[in-house]
Protein backbone atom coordinates (compact mmCIF):
# COMPACT_ATOMS: atom_id res chain seq x y z
CA UNK A 1 0.00 0.00 0.00
CA UNK A 2 2.32 3.05 -1.60
CA UNK A 3 0.22 6.09 -0.48
CA UNK A 4 0.08 4.54 3.15
CA UNK A 5 3.66 4.38 2.67
CA UNK A 6 4.74 7.52 1.27
CA UNK A 7 2.12 9.03 3.36
CA UNK A 8 4.04 8.03 6.92
CA UNK A 9 7.21 8.43 5.22
CA UNK A 10 6.59 11.75 4.80
CA UNK A 11 5.17 12.67 8.12
CA UNK A 12 8.30 11.40 9.08
CA UNK A 13 10.28 13.46 7.46
CA UNK A 14 7.99 16.46 8.29
CA UNK A 15 7.91 15.56 11.98
CA UNK A 16 12.45 15.11 11.75
CA UNK A 17 12.45 18.86 10.38
CA UNK A 18 10.54 20.20 13.33
CA UNK A 19 12.38 18.34 15.87
CA UNK A 20 15.55 19.54 14.76
CA UNK A 21 14.92 22.96 14.93
CA UNK A 22 13.72 22.40 18.80
CA UNK A 23 16.21 20.86 19.36
CA UNK A 24 18.93 23.30 17.85
CA UNK A 25 17.61 26.06 19.43
CA UNK A 26 18.38 24.06 23.04
CA UNK A 27 21.43 23.53 21.71
CA UNK A 28 21.98 20.12 23.82
CA UNK A 29 23.79 17.86 22.58
CA UNK A 30 23.06 15.02 24.05
CA UNK A 31 19.30 16.00 23.60
CA UNK A 32 20.20 15.67 19.58
CA UNK A 33 21.83 11.96 20.01
CA UNK A 34 18.59 10.98 21.89
CA UNK A 35 16.25 12.23 18.46
CA UNK A 36 18.81 10.42 16.05
CA UNK A 37 18.03 7.19 17.68
CA UNK A 38 14.36 7.47 17.68
CA UNK A 39 13.72 9.21 14.26
CA UNK A 40 11.10 6.84 13.67
CA UNK A 41 9.18 7.75 17.08
CA UNK A 42 5.86 8.89 15.78
CA UNK A 43 4.93 10.34 19.22
CA UNK A 44 7.24 12.41 21.77
CA UNK A 45 6.73 13.40 25.30
CA UNK A 46 3.86 16.32 25.60
CA UNK A 47 4.91 19.30 26.81
CA UNK A 48 2.98 20.19 30.25
CA UNK A 49 1.36 23.28 30.79
CA UNK A 50 -0.40 24.37 34.28
CA UNK A 51 -2.97 27.01 34.40
CA UNK A 52 -4.05 26.59 38.16
CA UNK A 53 -5.07 23.45 39.20
CA UNK A 54 -5.73 22.39 35.35
CA UNK A 55 -3.26 20.06 33.41
CA UNK A 56 -2.58 21.22 29.20
CA UNK A 57 -0.79 18.37 27.31
CA UNK A 58 0.40 19.46 24.24
CA UNK A 59 2.48 17.15 20.81
CA UNK A 60 4.43 18.44 18.90
CA UNK A 61 3.44 16.45 15.58
CA UNK A 62 3.98 16.42 11.82
CA UNK A 63 0.68 17.99 11.51
CA UNK A 64 1.46 21.06 14.18
CA UNK A 65 1.48 20.98 17.74
CA UNK A 66 -1.76 19.43 19.18
CA UNK A 67 -3.71 19.59 22.85
CA UNK A 68 -4.21 16.08 24.07
CA UNK A 69 -7.80 15.39 22.31
CA UNK A 70 -7.61 18.55 20.51
CA UNK A 71 -11.32 18.55 18.50
CA UNK A 72 -8.97 20.54 15.73
CA UNK A 73 -6.42 17.97 14.87
CA UNK A 74 -6.65 16.93 11.61
CA UNK A 75 -8.37 13.01 11.42
CA UNK A 76 -6.69 10.19 9.29
CA UNK A 77 -7.90 10.13 5.57
CA UNK A 78 -11.30 7.82 5.26
CA UNK A 79 -10.54 4.73 3.40
CA UNK A 80 -12.89 1.67 2.37
CA UNK A 81 -11.39 -1.38 4.05
CA UNK A 82 -11.16 -4.67 1.50
CA UNK A 83 -12.76 -7.46 1.60
CA UNK A 84 -11.51 -11.04 2.81
CA UNK A 85 -10.47 -13.94 0.15
CA UNK A 86 -12.48 -17.06 0.47
CA UNK A 87 -10.78 -20.37 -1.15
CA UNK A 88 -13.03 -19.48 -4.38
CA UNK A 89 -13.13 -16.16 -4.40
CA UNK A 90 -10.23 -13.40 -3.88
CA UNK A 91 -11.32 -10.65 -1.58
CA UNK A 92 -10.86 -7.00 -2.80
CA UNK A 93 -8.02 -4.56 -1.69
CA UNK A 94 -8.61 -1.33 0.57
CA UNK A 95 -8.96 1.51 -1.90
CA UNK A 96 -5.90 3.72 -1.05
CA UNK A 97 -3.89 0.12 -2.05
CA UNK A 98 -1.76 -0.21 -5.14
CA UNK A 99 -3.20 -3.40 -6.43
CA UNK A 100 -0.85 -5.30 -8.05
CA UNK A 101 -1.93 -7.95 -9.39
CA UNK A 102 -5.99 -8.67 -10.05
CA UNK A 103 -6.00 -12.14 -12.04
CA UNK A 104 -6.60 -10.21 -14.89
CA UNK A 105 -3.27 -8.95 -16.39
CA UNK A 106 0.61 -8.73 -15.61
CA UNK A 107 0.50 -5.16 -16.44
CA UNK A 108 2.08 -4.72 -13.53
CA UNK A 109 5.27 -6.91 -14.27
CA UNK A 110 7.89 -7.44 -16.44
CA UNK A 111 10.49 -10.61 -16.02
CA UNK A 112 14.07 -9.81 -14.46
CA UNK A 113 14.99 -7.98 -17.89
CA UNK A 114 12.34 -5.95 -18.37
CA UNK A 115 10.97 -7.66 -21.16
CA UNK A 116 6.98 -9.76 -20.76
CA UNK A 117 7.53 -12.23 -18.11
CA UNK A 118 6.78 -15.81 -19.15
CA UNK A 119 4.62 -16.51 -16.32
CA UNK A 120 0.78 -17.45 -17.67
CA UNK A 121 -2.35 -16.51 -15.92
CA UNK A 122 -5.41 -18.46 -16.27
CA UNK A 123 -8.67 -18.54 -13.61
CA UNK A 124 -7.54 -15.46 -11.88
CA UNK A 125 -4.28 -16.21 -10.34
CA UNK A 126 -1.01 -16.29 -12.26
CA UNK A 127 1.62 -18.84 -11.80
CA UNK A 128 5.58 -19.85 -12.15
CA UNK A 129 7.13 -21.36 -15.37
CA UNK A 130 10.20 -23.65 -14.67
CA UNK A 131 12.79 -21.58 -16.43
CA UNK A 132 10.96 -18.23 -17.06
CA UNK A 133 12.50 -16.62 -13.77
CA UNK A 134 11.70 -14.56 -11.51
CA UNK A 135 8.54 -12.12 -12.13
CA UNK A 136 9.36 -8.37 -10.65
CA UNK A 137 6.52 -5.06 -10.51
CA UNK A 138 7.28 -2.23 -12.55
CA UNK A 139 6.70 0.18 -9.81
CA UNK A 140 9.88 0.29 -6.96
CA UNK A 141 9.24 0.08 -3.42
CA UNK A 142 10.75 0.59 -0.13
CA UNK A 143 9.40 0.01 3.62
CA UNK A 144 5.82 -0.95 2.46
CA UNK A 145 2.78 -3.34 3.51
CA UNK A 146 2.24 -6.34 1.26
CA UNK A 147 -0.86 -8.60 0.92
CA UNK A 148 0.22 -11.41 -1.29
CA UNK A 149 -2.05 -14.78 -2.17
CA UNK A 150 -0.27 -18.40 -2.71
CA UNK A 151 -0.86 -21.70 -3.80
CA UNK A 152 1.41 -24.42 -3.25
CA UNK A 153 0.55 -27.55 -6.12
CA UNK A 154 -1.93 -29.70 -5.41
CA UNK A 155 -0.30 -32.36 -7.47
CA UNK A 156 2.19 -32.66 -4.37
CA UNK A 157 5.90 -34.02 -5.85
CA UNK A 158 9.24 -33.56 -4.38
CA UNK A 159 10.62 -33.13 -0.89
CA UNK A 160 11.63 -30.40 2.03
CA UNK A 161 13.11 -27.14 -0.51
CA UNK A 162 11.99 -28.91 -3.65
CA UNK A 163 7.79 -29.11 -2.91
CA UNK A 164 5.93 -26.22 -3.80
CA UNK A 165 8.96 -23.75 -3.68
CA UNK A 166 9.20 -20.03 -4.59
CA UNK A 167 9.17 -17.15 -2.42
CA UNK A 168 8.46 -13.00 -1.81
CA UNK A 169 11.13 -10.99 -2.12
CA UNK A 170 10.86 -7.33 -0.77
CA UNK A 171 13.20 -5.12 -2.65
CA UNK A 172 14.76 -7.77 -4.78
CA UNK A 173 16.42 -9.03 -1.83
CA UNK A 174 15.10 -10.17 1.25
CA UNK A 175 12.99 -13.26 0.67
CA UNK A 176 9.37 -14.35 2.61
CA UNK A 177 9.81 -18.28 1.64
CA UNK A 178 6.91 -19.64 0.15
CA UNK A 179 7.23 -23.49 0.30
CA UNK A 180 4.64 -26.45 0.49
CA UNK A 181 5.23 -27.38 4.52
CA UNK A 182 1.90 -29.40 5.13
CA UNK A 183 3.54 -32.13 5.92
CA UNK A 184 7.33 -31.90 4.40
CA UNK A 185 9.94 -31.64 6.73
CA UNK A 186 12.95 -29.61 5.55
CA UNK A 187 14.89 -26.69 7.95
CA UNK A 188 12.88 -24.57 10.14
CA UNK A 189 15.18 -21.44 8.83
CA UNK A 190 13.54 -22.18 5.19
CA UNK A 191 10.21 -23.56 5.79
CA UNK A 192 7.02 -21.66 4.29
CA UNK A 193 7.12 -18.35 5.99
CA UNK A 194 10.82 -18.12 6.96
CA UNK A 195 12.86 -15.07 6.18
CA UNK A 196 14.47 -17.77 4.59
CA UNK A 197 17.99 -18.59 6.03
CA UNK A 198 17.73 -15.61 9.17
CA UNK A 199 14.34 -16.34 10.98
CA UNK A 200 12.21 -19.22 11.55
CA UNK A 201 8.49 -18.08 11.56
CA UNK A 202 6.71 -18.45 15.20
CA UNK A 203 4.25 -21.35 13.98
CA UNK A 204 3.74 -23.42 11.01
CA UNK A 205 0.15 -22.21 9.95
CA UNK A 206 0.05 -23.56 6.61
CA UNK A 207 -2.44 -25.10 4.73
CA UNK A 208 -3.05 -28.13 2.56
CA UNK A 209 -1.39 -27.88 -1.05
CA UNK A 210 -3.68 -26.48 -3.62
CA UNK A 211 -5.56 -24.23 -1.15
CA UNK A 212 -5.33 -20.22 -0.91
CA UNK A 213 -3.14 -18.70 1.91
CA UNK A 214 -1.89 -15.17 2.52
CA UNK A 215 1.45 -13.61 3.43
CA UNK A 216 0.44 -9.81 4.91
CA UNK A 217 3.78 -8.35 5.27
CA UNK A 218 4.91 -5.37 6.88
CA UNK A 219 8.61 -4.40 5.81
CA UNK A 220 10.63 -1.74 6.60
CA UNK A 221 13.34 -1.13 4.57
CA UNK A 222 17.02 -0.84 6.18
CA UNK A 223 19.47 1.38 5.53
CA UNK A 224 23.01 2.24 4.41
CA UNK A 225 25.99 4.64 5.43
CA UNK A 226 29.27 4.57 4.25
CA UNK A 227 28.83 1.02 2.38
CA UNK A 228 27.46 -0.50 5.68
CA UNK A 229 24.06 -1.19 7.10
CA UNK A 230 22.89 1.81 9.56
CA UNK A 231 19.64 0.49 10.08
CA UNK A 232 18.61 -3.14 10.18
CA UNK A 233 15.20 -4.05 7.74
CA UNK A 234 12.37 -5.28 10.31
CA UNK A 235 9.95 -8.15 9.09
CA UNK A 236 6.24 -8.33 10.93
CA UNK A 237 4.58 -11.06 8.87
CA UNK A 238 0.97 -12.76 9.23
CA UNK A 239 0.63 -16.35 7.51
CA UNK A 240 -3.13 -17.07 7.06
CA UNK A 241 -4.22 -14.25 9.33
CA UNK A 242 -1.45 -15.47 12.21
CA UNK A 243 1.88 -14.02 13.11
CA UNK A 244 4.40 -15.54 12.42
CA UNK A 245 7.25 -12.51 13.10
CA UNK A 246 6.48 -9.60 15.25
CA UNK A 247 8.82 -7.11 14.20
CA UNK A 248 11.88 -9.04 13.70
CA UNK A 249 14.51 -7.13 12.80
CA UNK A 250 16.85 -8.85 10.25
CA UNK A 251 20.08 -9.50 10.51
CA UNK A 252 21.66 -9.60 6.68
CA UNK A 253 20.39 -11.08 3.63
CA UNK A 254 18.60 -14.15 2.80
CA UNK A 255 20.60 -15.04 -0.08
CA UNK A 256 21.69 -18.93 -0.38
CA UNK A 257 25.64 -18.62 0.24
CA UNK A 258 26.13 -22.72 0.24
CA UNK A 259 24.44 -25.46 1.96
CA UNK A 260 24.98 -23.82 6.08
CA UNK A 261 25.96 -20.25 4.66
CA UNK A 262 23.89 -16.99 4.09
CA UNK A 263 24.32 -13.69 2.73
CA UNK A 264 25.05 -10.56 4.31
CA UNK A 265 23.74 -7.29 3.71
CA UNK A 266 25.09 -5.03 0.75
CA UNK A 267 23.83 -1.50 0.55
CA UNK A 268 21.12 -1.02 -2.44
CA UNK A 269 18.80 1.17 -3.58
CA UNK A 270 15.98 2.71 -1.43
CA UNK A 271 13.31 1.47 -4.19
CA UNK A 272 13.52 -1.60 -5.69
CA UNK A 273 10.82 -4.22 -7.20
CA UNK A 274 8.80 -6.73 -4.99
CA UNK A 275 9.95 -10.33 -7.02
CA UNK A 276 8.11 -13.68 -7.32
CA UNK A 277 10.32 -16.58 -7.49
CA UNK A 278 10.20 -19.05 -10.21
CA UNK A 279 12.37 -21.92 -7.97
CA UNK A 280 11.19 -24.90 -10.82
CA UNK A 281 7.82 -25.50 -8.84
CA UNK A 282 4.55 -23.93 -10.25
CA UNK A 283 3.25 -21.87 -7.65
CA UNK A 284 0.25 -19.85 -8.03
CA UNK A 285 -0.31 -16.23 -7.03
CA UNK A 286 -3.34 -13.99 -6.92
CA UNK A 287 -4.87 -10.50 -5.34
CA UNK A 288 -1.30 -9.14 -4.17
CA UNK A 289 -1.44 -5.45 -3.25
MG1 LIG B 1 12.09 -19.83 -2.15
Amino acid sequence: RGSWVLGLWSSVLKGLAMVRTAVFSVAAVCLVLMFVGCQEAQQQEPDIVRVGDKVFQYVQTDTGRWLIHDMNRPTPDIITPGTESTQDTPGTAPSDAIVLFDGKDLDEWTDTKGQASKWVIQDGFMESVKGAGYIQTKRLFGSCQLHVEFATPSNVQGSSQGRGNSGVFLMNTYEVQVLDSYDNVTYADGQCGALYGRAVPLVNACRKPGQWQSFDIIFHRPTFKDGKVDRKATFTVFHNGVPIHNHVELQGGTGWRGPHAISDYEPHADALPIALQDHGNPVRYRNIW
